[in-house]
């Protein structure tokens, strides 16, 4: 166990003062006392932006957001708020109502944050999906989820035209930044031509707790991505975790890195910080190191929430360009969604003298279940404790709990507020995680050390995390093989010092196709563009055949312990 390291900061908080004893007192209903209820029903939208609006931080800057090309925009909360009751009028008139689902598949635009805001008022369900999908990403997702509506750009529908005519549920599309002479299809609608006539008064919807406000899709092991369904009754779990894990306070400026694509960004890049009254800063441009430090010093970020493949490329770029930027406003860094390397930790304590405190989550857990807090000590390589009110154990395959020191399956104890509460359409895949003695199985394994710390080990399953991004091997294989030189395929995920894992395909080619540096690099072309600039495999190996069991699935276990020249176990299920 290499738990010796120890990072003691003093806190500069006021809001987690002392762990012990708020995990033993802690109580959800507790937190709930603050929510506004209306004949027992709430709205997260009223939380976090309505209720603002009407206090004394309706002229308090809600959203800085800066786009690819520098252009900056300020959206109070009241603006916030009158922008979103406008958006939800208008999807009201195309038709939308209470549990239709509207997908968003948008660049970081405001655009994407005032539509998540409003499908939410409307009580609709929103789906988010990140710009950089491919045709079949975006058509997987609306199929399963039978979407109404979807919000996009002319220059993004263009990507996804080929699919459309497999979507008969899809009424209308939203056109968001639309040129005067672009030529609008007939089912197709301009934003901002529909938001200028539309009154900014809107009734919100008042909904039942158990209310489904969004769906996020996820990998797994086999099979299409599942849609993972949250409720509004996640914002209880998201206002104290986004209060407690990243220690937000009135006067913060707060920058969460990620697209509301990943449940990261969806989760605290947008409710939590507004459940909270925070003013949210959103670049929507790449990674560039500079320009990301340029962002510290000019908005004056004082809270950052990042993920380690970022850092370890700041890293990268090295210390002398830290020392280019003012970047006294940061007073807390986190960092979620892979493993945080020690190194990593070490080198953000030297260059901009504060700890990054690790935290782990998942789609499905909705919010943040284990983390490192102001007021402990981080020990570099842990995730860090659980988040009061969550009961997380380390437990064999029959649901065992295991001692301090022992690797074994990360699981939960159901309950939490922000518990996934169903896979859209897929009731025995959402049996499937509950299925080890009626815990929540996260499918890490993990252990315990003698503190209470939790450190990662790996996945228990196959799914890939390259950059924080969650791959299912089976999608890329079937995506794969849509291409007309692929005959098989097998894709595993291969350790890589900068991105965590990547991704590594196997592939056997039909007859008449030949191996080639064209024909690879048409291969990783052809899956970028069908399913995501982050899903292609950046490795490609061509072979004549792959290792499959007798039942015929190919063995990933085996491919990744001959590619990394690992033991291969037992392989008693192997083919000949
Ligand atoms: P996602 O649902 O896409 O956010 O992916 C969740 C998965 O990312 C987890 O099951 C872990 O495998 C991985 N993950 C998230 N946070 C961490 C962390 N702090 N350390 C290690 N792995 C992490």
């Amino acid at each position: 166990m290499k738990n010796a390291e120890i990072i003691s900061k003093k806190p500069v908080t006021d809001g987690l003062l002392d762990y012990e004893r708020a995990y033993k007192e802690f109580s959800w209903e507790a937190i709930k006392k603050d929510i506004c209820i209306r004949n027992n029903k709430v709205n997260i939208a009223y939380e976090a932006i309505d209720q603002h609006a009407q206090s004394w931080r309706k002229n308090k800057v809600a959203l800085y957001w800066e786009g690819a090309d520098g252009t900056c925009q300020k959206y109070t909360f009241l603006e916030m708020k009158k922008l979103s009751d406008k958006c939800a009028n208008m999807l009201r008139t195309l038709g939308v109502r209470k549990g239709d689902r509207v997908f968003i598949f948008l660049p970081r635009l405001p655009e994407l944050y005032i539509s998540m805001i409003a499908i939410a008022k409307l009580g609709a369900i929103a789906g988010p999906m990140f710009s950089a999908f491919g045709p079949d990403a975006v058509r997987d997702r609306l199929h399963n989820s039978e979407a109404l509506v979807l919000i996009t750009t002319p220059e993004l529908k263009e990507r996804i035209e080929t699919v459309l005519w497999e979507l008969p549920k899809l009424e209308h599309i939203v056109l968001v930044n639309v040129k005067e002479d672009y030529e609008l299809e007939e089912s197709d609608v301009c934003y901002k031509t529909l938001m200028k006539d539309t009154p900014d008064k809107f009734e919100m919807e008042w909904m039942e707790w158990e209310d489904p406000l969004y769906i996020l899709y996820t990998s797994g092991t086999t099979g299409k991505p599942k849609g993972v369904t949250h409720v509004h009754n996640d914002m209880i779990s998201h206002s104290i975790t986004t209060k407690w894990v990243l220690d937000l306070r009135d006067d913060d400026v707060y920058w969460c890195t990620a697209d509301p694509g990943w449940v990261t960004g969806t989760v605290y890049g947008l409710w939590g910080p507004w459940l909270n009254g925070i003013s949210s800063y959103i670049y929507d441009g790449r990674f560039d190191a500079a320009k990301w430090y340029e962002i510290i010093q000019t908005f004056k970020v004082t809270v950052w929430y990042t993920a380690p493949t970022a850092l370890r490329m700041l890293m990268k770029d090295g210390d002398d360009l830290v020392k280019k930027y003012d970047l006294s406003s940061l007073r807390y860094i986190c960092s979620v969604g892979e493993p945080l390397n020690p190194e990593v930790i070490r080198w953000g304590l030297k260059v901009y003298g504060l700890p990054i405190h690790d935290n782990w989550w998942q789609t499905e857990t909705g919010s943040i279940m284990i983390a490192n807090y102001p007021c402990l000590p981080v020990k570099p390589g842990s995730m860090g404790k659980p988040f009061p009110g969550i009961k997380t154990a380390i437990i064999d395959g029959k649901g065992n709990e295991l001692p301090a020191g022992q690797h074994g399956l990360l699981a939960l104890k159901p309950g939490w507020p922000s518990m996934l509460r169903k896979v859209w359409g897929d009731e025995k895949r959402f049996k499937e995680y509950f299925s080890i003695n009626g815990w929540y199985a996260t499918g890490d394994t993990a252990y315990k050390d003698e503190d209470g710390y939790f450190w990662f080990v790996g996945r228990a399953d196959d799914v890939i995390n390259t950059s924080g991004h969650r791959v299912g091997p089976f999608e890329v294989e079937s995506a794969l093989l849509e291409h007309r030189a692929v005959a098989e395929s097998g894709v595993i995920g291969k350790p890589d010092a900068e991105r965590g894992e990547i991704i590594k395909a196997f592939v056997v080619l039909h007859e008449g196709f030949a191996p080639s540096k064209e024909l690879e690099e048409e291969l990783k072309k052809f899956i970028r563009h069908r399913l995501a600039a982050h899903a292609y495999p950046r490795e490609i190996e061509f072979c004549t055949n792959l290792p499959k069991t007798r039942s015929g699935k190919i063995m990933r276990r085996l491919l990744k312990a001959r590619d990394l020249g690992l033991p291969t176990g037992d392989i008693s299920t192997l083919e000949d």
